[in-house]
């Protein structure tokens, strides 16, 4: 880990423990710093702060009082889900105190390269693509992020020899300074997270700062499709390199019906990718010319390709039996996610759907629900997903108590030849503590099923 001397013998404030502010605490106390931390969970309910406590540094917990900011501090690292307009950063801003947040810290404590991927869907997809494809390629990555464990506590313990994969949300990337990713990766950006942030301005304003500090010595690879990412690519210092998946371009990496190209020559053929669907195809693209520039080689490169068929619960391949195919997409928690699902099957599908009733519509599936032979929903949007399979003519809409009866009135209703796709379009708490769970559950019952 690099010493950081603005950090040493310095008064700083963590805001907001959970992982990731209970790693930046400790890392800034190894560092030298005079660290106190803040969460608003009250003590005794809080393990992280306990254990901080344990480690000798100074905790506040239960509420974050108005006085906090007298001690001076030089420096404020929050969690990335604290939100600018809690009290105490807009104090701090006030004040003039710099507010990172953990991914800055990882950023500067390490001389390891960093690969950025941020985007408003894809990022777990592609960060693990291009961690795999640098395994493959002998290239001692490390993974963080989402999936991984926190940012900086993986910097803290990478070598100049290792690659750090990381995934950056929005909220990692609001109020970074100096993070410059060697490589950036922006898949897309739609509206989403409009609770955290105050705009859509706001919000594709974050994510541009993974590119913010680039230069010509690094690259950035985005979504050529897409205008609004396009726009915020014409900002960027660095080389560019677009993705498009729906022709061939003679710059950056393409793709048409049968082959994947780079500046327009043949890489692969279509066929060896084993994930599905347009949507996979634009983490396909961006993962590769991630991994070439990174000099992997093509056959590492195809290796994965092959081979990997989806992060967990993200239309994640699960089994084939009597000729039924299985599939979790779990993370499907609204509609716009499961019409991406529904767009990488051209089979007849049996969709299991339903959970919290947030009263969002489904329009966003209508195009796509012409293979869909049944609708086996489940949950609080028994109702409206009643009437919304029966008007769009779906030929079996059926209502069922939970999960567990879906798969099975799934299974006796399938055909050879079917896909089993488990994409609720929904939140899973009324019946689930989160989508993992209900993904788990999905797959153990899935696993089960006997000859
Ligand atoms: P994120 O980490 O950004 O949430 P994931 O890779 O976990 O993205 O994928 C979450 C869901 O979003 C997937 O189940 C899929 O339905 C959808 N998805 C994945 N990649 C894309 C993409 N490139 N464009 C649009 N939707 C996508």
């Amino acid at each position: 880990m690099k010493q950081l001397p603005m950090v040493y013998h310095k008064k700083i404030l963590v805001l907001g423990l959970a992982k990731s502010g209970t790693a930046a605490a400790e890392i800034l106390h190894d560092l030298g710093a005079f660290v106190t931390v803040n969460d608003s969970k009250p003590f005794d309910e809080n393990e992280h702060a306990q254990y901080l406590l344990s480690k000798g540094l100074t905790v506040i917990c239960g509420s974050h009082p108005e006085d906090l900011l007298d001690e001076g501090f030089s420096l404020i690292v929050k969690n990335p889900g604290i939100p600018y307009t809690n009290t105490v950063i807009a104090e701090a801003k006030k004040r003039g105190i710099p507010v990172w947040t953990e991914v800055e810290l990882a950023y500067r404590i390490s001389d390891a390269p960093m690969i950025g991927i941020t985007g408003s869907n894809g990022k777990t997809t592609t960060t693990t693509l291009i961690f795999e494809m640098l395994e493959a390629g002998n290239k001692q990555p490390l993974i963080a992020g989402n999936i991984g464990t926190v940012a900086s506590a993986v910097a803290a313990k990478a070598t100049n020899d290792n690659i750090i994969v990381t995934e950056l949300s929005s909220f990692q990337l609001m109020g970074t300074e100096e993070l410059k990713p060697k490589i950036s990766v922006l898949m897309n950006l739609y509206e989403a997270h409009l609770d955290y942030h105050s705009s859509f301005q706001e919000y594709t304003d974050a994510k541009f700062n993974i590119t913010k500090n680039q230069d010509h010595s690094d690259w950035f690879i985005y979504n050529g499709e897409q205008q609004i990412v396009k726009d915020y690519a014409s900002k960027s210092n660095a080389k560019k390199i677009p993705f498009y998946v729906s022709k061939k371009t003679e710059e950056g990496i393409s793709a048409d019906d049968l082959y994947v190209y780079w500046n327009g020559k043949m890489l692969f053929e279509r066929s060896i990718i084993a994930l599905r669907g347009k949507h996979n195809l634009e983490n396909v693209l961006a993962s590769t010319a991630a991994a070439i520039l990174l000099n992997c080689s093509l056959d590492s490169i195809v290796q994965v390709l092959t081979n990997f068929h989806g992060v967990k619960h993200r239309t994640q391949f699960v089994r084939e039996w009597k000729n039924r195919k299985f599939y979790n997409d779990s993370k499907a928690t609204n509609a716009l996610a499961t019409k991406s699902a529904l767009e990488g099957f051209s089979e007849p599908v049996i969709l299991l759907a339903g959970g919290v009733d947030r009263g969002h519509s489904f329009d966003e599936l209508i195009p796509h629900l012409h293979n869909v032979k049944a609708l086996i929903h489940y949950g609080a949007t028994a109702e409206r997903l009643q009437k919304f399979g029966e008007q769009q003519g779906i030929p079996a809409v059926i209502q069922v108590n939970n999960l567990i009866d879906a798969i099975a009135e799934g299974v006796r209703i399938s055909a050879e030849g079917d896909v089993i796709l488990l994409s609720p379009a929904c939140a899973s708490w009324d019946q689930y503590e989160s989508f993992e769970i209900r993904g788990d559950e999905f797959i153990e019952q899935v696993l089960a099923l006997k000859d």
